[in-house]
């Protein structure tokens, strides 16, 4: 082992706790914290990323890494992919002005409260001088951090996915374009009609909690390593691999809460699956924000939503809903589940519209950070893009420009990850089906070969690979949206008797 790795150590550590903190702060912000708390803690988290910042840019540390780099013959594999990545976050970091870092995580720890009740109240007037500010940032980070010649739009989109930037995505999405917009105005126009009216009732919360919980525990979230709460927006929080946290909201559409926690049971099984000898290091997470994705949509959508999953286990659904579900056959169901049908929120988007309600936020994105949109001309630009692709138009900026929490954290660049990780799954699912009977497997309600399979094949590598090495190495191809389409295609081209072009 490399002596300047050894002396880095520490310092790695030290930082490591910083941002474990910082991201409980932000957890907690979510989910327990008392309203009135939001100023002072805010004041916390900035300290606490002022001081994650002063580690990773120490002068010893860059000397560390520098002769790091000249030891590189002693390094393993885990140290040397540690090394590269401190270099490119102390890179990202150096750039910013360490004054303007610690206002902007000032900025972002009060803004999702801002935002969640500008949403509540239907009032995007009250959101927009923020989110004004976070583009402002966002904007300058970007241009410090750009090569020459660099879009600042590619700069944010690379600190989710490697290798896949404007130009990558807008073939993609044209793909999607393409093949998904003609075939789902054939699905729309055939008349076939899917009753769903069951999944909308008197679904208890406490009911729904508890299904919410065998079903994670079931596709194999571990509720010792983890927990689940409530929050507005569902999502995953890591601290380390035995400690991941997952949380979902409730309504009276029983659907919603259980593929959401399906969902995020997904992200929590891809943390929990990180090895020790990663976890609580850089490499120590999932690959990026779209394999992230990739594993949450896989759970939720090709396992969740498989007409095999249903077979061993709908009875346990009907025992908790006997008045809802009762007469509700496992057929109907699974019918029901899988109904498309074009709507305005995303995260309640059934499998195939889901898409397009990502290539909508990748073009306002794309127009907010490189085409100059002002912010006041969103909620506008919304509605318009929903009407255009989807048909339909929001009332109102609740259900519109304001149901996503991303850009009050300053998240620009992370939607497009959405889609690709379906695309991603996709991919994995025919090649999986080449070595495995994956529908089998469902329906012996066998969810640990499949499971075990993405652990061993995706997991375990943590920050090591990329998205598309991991896809390669596993699949043998390079990324082929391709999959993604005909996946869709010929799932809901049987469900609704009708095929593609
Ligand atoms: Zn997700």
């Amino acid at each position: 082992m490399s002596n300047a790795y050894e002396e880095l150590k520490p310092f790695l550590e030290r930082a490591q706790a910083f941002s474990t903190a910082r991201i409980l702060f932000e957890w907690d912000n979510e989910t327990l914290a008392p309203r009135a708390a939001e100023p002072n803690t805010t004041k916390v988290v900035g300290t606490l990323s002022g001081e994650y910042f002063s580690v990773i840019t120490d002068e010893k540390v860059k000397e560390l890494v520098r002769r790091c780099r000249q030891e590189k013959e002693s390094l393993g594999e885990v140290e040397s992919a540690v090394v590269r990545e401190l270099a490119e976050e102390i890179e990202r970091l150096e750039c910013i002005p360490p004054e303007e870092y610690r206002e902007f995580a000032e900025l972002t720890a009060g803004s999702t409260g801002i935002w969640a009740r500008a949403k509540e109240n239907n009032d995007f007037e009250s959101f927009a001088p923020v989110l004004k500010k976070i583009v402002e940032y966002s904007r300058k980070f970007a241009s410090y951090r750009a090569k020459e010649g660099q879009r600042l739009y590619d700069v944010m989109l690379s600190d989710y996915e490697k290798g896949f930037d404007i130009e990558t995505l807008d073939r993609f999405f044209g793909t999607l374009k393409e093949r998904l917009v003609p075939f789902l105005k054939k699905l729309t126009e055939s008349g076939v009609e899917i009753d769903d009216s069951f999944l909308t009732g008197d679904y208890k919360e406490e009911d729904q909690e508890a299904v919410g919980r065998f079903f994670a525990e079931y596709v194999g979230f571990d509720f010792d390593r983890g927990v689940m709460a409530v929050s507005a927006h569902p999502f995953t929080t890591n601290l380390h691999n035995k400690d991941v946290r997952i949380t979902t909201s409730y309504n009276n559409r029983v659907d919603d809460s259980l593929f959401s926690v399906i969902h995020e049971s997904g992200h929590g099984i891809y943390e929990m699956g990180i090895p020790d000898e990663l976890t609580q290091t850089l490499v120590g997470q999932g690959a990026s924000m779209g394999m992230h994705e990739s594993q949450s949509r896989f759970f939720e959508n090709i396992i969740g939503r498989n007409e095999a999953f249903w077979i061993p286990v709908y009875d346990r659904l009907q025992k908790q809903f006997p008045g809802e579900l009762g007469d509700v056959s496992a057929e109907q169901f699974v019918k029901a589940i899988n109904k498309v049908q074009p709507s305005l929120i995303r995260t309640q988007a059934d499998e195939l519209t889901y898409s397009l309600h990502v290539m909508i936020r990748y073009e306002i994105e794309k127009m907010l950070i490189e085409e100059g949109l002002k912010v006041e001309k969103l909620p506008e630009i919304w509605a318009d893009k929903y009407e255009e692709y989807l048909g339909v138009r929001p009332r109102n900026v609740s259900e519109g420009v304001l149901q996503d929490i991303h850009w009050s954290q300053g998240s620009f660049g992370y939607f497009p990850s959405y889609a690709l990780g379906s695309a991603f799954g996709a991919q994995l699912y025919y090649f999986m089906k080449g070595k495995m009977d994956f529908e089998g497997l469902l329906k012996k309600g066998d969810i640990k070969t499949i499971r075990e399979f993405l652990r061993e094949n995706i997991h375990r590598y943590g920050k090591l690979e990329t998205s598309r090495q991991i896809l390669k190495r596993v699949t043998g191809e390079d990324f082929d949206p391709g999959y993604y389409t005909d996946y869709l295609t010929e799932k809901y081209g049987k469900l609704y008797g009708i095929k593609a072009e």
